[in-house]
């Protein structure tokens, strides 16, 4: 059976989409945390067809997403101690364990890597069709450095039903895994922050006396140690300024966040953008007509989950999207939603 193309509609049933994902068509499925095209891991067509669809460059390694604690085995050379307690205490869930990779692995998912990210979601149609394809690589379902979909509908708009999707609902966590990176020798990474913090993860190692040293990432190995780590990520359909003023500025200092001074503030920039970086393409409207503003919900559980809809859910007249950073904690539970506003952000007023 192979996929037909309709028009604004292409919701798919459990069984069509375990049909398709055999024959080597990829499917956009429901995570807790984001949806995903999906393949299985040893489809070659399957993820080939995962980068092309997005648009995805192939140095960005894609995610293994298993339903059996004991897939990790055969998907690593290496499961350290520390990452057997890791998955143990938080999954099913969003934590992303990178660890040494087995040849079961192939190198399309590592992107050369000697490493895989694995993850056991929570969901349950997602753990029906890993159960009866295998396990599955999925990226997020958006375009390249686009914002992430959380709901169906999302995908449906995105590729104007030329793509099967599993229809799950709308996502519980609503932004990407925590991705965390385990080598030998006790060293631990934070590649990726997400709603599992790494107070949480020191907590459990602690708890469980298992000696462990974070690693920071340096700005030069970015995107050496985690290829996906680009400077724009999750950005939306048009310019996302912040207003974040740090106490110590060379920036001429505004009083107070308004719209009529950040849309100034963008005018004034906007030369200075680059139309892209990293591969991914900036929008740079010349003419603002209308301003639009970005309101979170003010507990970061909620705000993590709607955040990528409101993003979305911009009104098609607004030209430009503000968000005011003073009404956002700056405390460790709104880390991931920061980090996510500021790669989704062209400017960000600081
Ligand atoms: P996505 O599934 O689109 O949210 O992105 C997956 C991200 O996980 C990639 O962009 C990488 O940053 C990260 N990742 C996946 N596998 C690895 C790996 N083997 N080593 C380092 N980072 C990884
Ligand atoms: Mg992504």
């Amino acid at each position: 059976m192979k996929f037909q193309p309709h028009h604004k509609e292409s919701l798919v049933s459990l069984d069509e989409a375990v049909v398709f994902l055999k024959a080597n068509q990829p499917v956009a499925i429901p995570t807790e945390t984001v949806y995903g095209l999906a393949a299985p891991i040893s489809s070659e067509e399957g993820l080939k067809a995962i980068f092309e669809i997005k648009a995805r460059p192939f140095f960005d390694p894609l995610i293994v997403h298993i339903d059996q604690y004991d897939d990790v085995f055969s998907l690593t050379s290496f499961w350290p101690q520390e990452a057997g307690l890791l998955a143990r205490h938080f999954w099913p869930g969003p934590l992303t364990l990178v660890v040494e990779k087995s040849s079961a692995v192939s190198n399309l998912i590592s992107s050369g890597l000697s490493t895989v990210g694995l993850r056991m979601p929570l969901h349950p149609m997602m753990r029906t069709l890993i159960s009866r394809c295998g396990p599955l690589a999925a990226p997020s379902a958006n375009k390249f450095g686009k914002t992430s979909p959380t709901q169906a509908q999302h995908i449906i708009e995105e590729y104007q039903g030329l793509l099967p999707v599993v229809d799950g609902g709308p996502c519980s966590v609503g932004i990407e895994s925590t991705i965390v990176k385990i080598e030998s020798s006790h060293r631990i990474t934070l590649l990726r922050s997400g709603m599992i913090s790494q107070e949480e993860i020191s907590q459990v190692l602690l708890e469980h006396q298992i000696p462990f040293q974070w690693q920071n990432i340096s700005e030069k190995y970015n995107t050496e140690i985690s290829p996906g780590r680009m400077k724009h990520h999750y950005m939306p359909r048009v310019p996302l300024v912040i207003y974040d003023p740090q106490r110590e500025t060379k920036q001429p200092r505004i009083s107070e966040f308004s719209h009529d001074l950040l849309k100034e503030f963008y005018l004034q920039c906007r030369a200075q953008i680059p139309d892209s970086v990293e591969g991914v393409s900036l929008v740079k409207p010349e003419n603002i007509k209308e301003v639009h503003e970005l309101l979170l919900p003010s507990s970061p559980a909620l705000a993590a989950r709607q955040l990528y809809s409101l993003l979305r859910e911009t009104p098609p007249s607004a030209d430009l999207i503000l968000c005011n950073g003073l009404q956002i904690p700056k405390t460790s539970s709104w880390e991931p939603i920061w980090d996510r506003l500021k790669k989704a952000a062209t400017l960000v007023w600081s």
